[in-house]
């Protein structure tokens, strides 16, 4: 049906993300429950426009593993897109609320995001490109789904003009300014995946101390944890705080730069540091079944010619697993 900003009253704020952010909404002729995602953009009209027509495809995005789209319009100046409400939230909000993610939770996520990966690539040749924890989604169904594709190639400029598309969750090569493939996203979902399971961004190298994620987030862009300018460096130069407990010897010892006595690390020298230094793994050996570690040690290979693609993961033991795996993702969301 015809989605009208006027129909639409506002419930909560949900959250902000890059140049916008996301409201729990009610269509108030229906009564629909929906997210409203507000994007400002800085663009003509006949862009705008244009923008608004590749949204569109969204609507033929029909998969149970990617956000269900009801409808996108102008709303000068902004775009609004919107979407399936997902009553559970995202991932790192739920990381961060109950703690390091069960592994085999983690494994449901990964089996629903290759799904929805290839999905997207197979059918619609659509590259997900952001894929994080913020933008995987839950529901009190137990239902694990993937939001913010790059469906539209004129809104990736326009944000990519105005602000950002640089993330921490990046793969090498795309630091280096290769093109996006759908291995790219292979990398983001490894560095993603590791990060529910150890309840820790995995480039922040301290293993109990939740605060000091949060000092990271907050000092690693003014405007949108986990992302970055790289359009001009950001006026405000954002420092990376690392742990602060360990005294600097330690860095060395564990081949990890990031770690130290309160030491900050820029944006440029942690992307810097995801191209040259070896792929963040699931740690400590042991802890996680090796089925896990070897699937998260193939998403994170630097080499994006020998990184498999979404549709050959699906074919691990451990997502074959996942989709045989017994595990009640309903009564698991119903602990939070
Ligand atoms: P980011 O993904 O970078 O956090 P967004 O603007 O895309 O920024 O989203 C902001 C927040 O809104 C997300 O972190 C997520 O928790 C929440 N959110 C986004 N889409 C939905 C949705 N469809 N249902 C429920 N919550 C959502
Ligand atoms: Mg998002």
């Amino acid at each position: 049906f015809d989605l009208r900003n006027e129909d639409l009253k506002d419930l909560q704020e949900l959250g902000q993300g890059n140049g916008g952010s996301v409201k729990k909404v009610e269509h108030t002729p229906t009564g629909t429950i929906m997210a409203k995602k507000i994007v400002l953009i800085d663009a003509k009209p006949s862009v705008r426009k244009q923008i608004l027509r590749e949204l569109q495809i969204m609507h033929d995005c029909n998969s149970k593993y990617i956000i269900s789209f009801w409808g996108a319009f102008l709303a000068d100046p902004n775009i609004c897109i919107c979407m399936e409400f997902m009553d559970k939230g995202s991932l790192d909000g739920i990381y961060k609320k109950i703690g390091p993610i069960d592994i085999d939770v983690v494994g449901q996520v990964a089996l629903a995001v290759l799904e929805g990966l290839t999905y997207l690539y197979d059918v619609h040749r659509i590259i997900h490109r952001d894929i994080k924890p913020s933008n995987i989604l839950c529901n009190s169904r137990g239902e694990i789904k993937i939001c913010d594709f790059g469906v539209s190639g004129e809104l990736i400029n326009s944000i990519a003009d105005t602000f950002v598309g640089t993330s921490t969750y990046m793969s090498p090569e795309r630091i280096q300014g290769a093109q996006y493939t759908v291995k790219s996203d292979v990398w983001s979902l490894g560095i993603s995946l590791i990060e529910l399971a150890l309840g820790r961004f995995p480039f922040s190298e301290s293993s109990s101390d939740d605060s000091d994620l949060s000092d990271f987030e907050s000092t690693l862009s003014p405007a949108r944890p986990g992302s970055i300018s790289l359009n001009g460096l950001p006026p405000s130069r954002p420092r990376i705080k690392t742990a602060k407990k360990d005294k600097k010897d330690k860095r060395k010892s564990k081949g990890v730069s990031l770690q130290g006595g309160g030491m900050t690390m820029s944006i440029l020298e942690l992307l810097q540091h995801i191209v040259n230094e070896p792929a963040p793994r699931l740690t400590p050996e042991g802890r996680f079944p090796r089925e896990a570690e070897e699937f998260v040690d193939s998403c994170l290979l630097k080499d994006p010619d020998v990184r498999k693609t979404p549709k050959d993961l699906l074919k691990s033991i451990w997502i074959e697993q996942a989709r045989v795996s017994h595990i009640d993702l309903e009564t698991w969301a119903s602990t939070f």
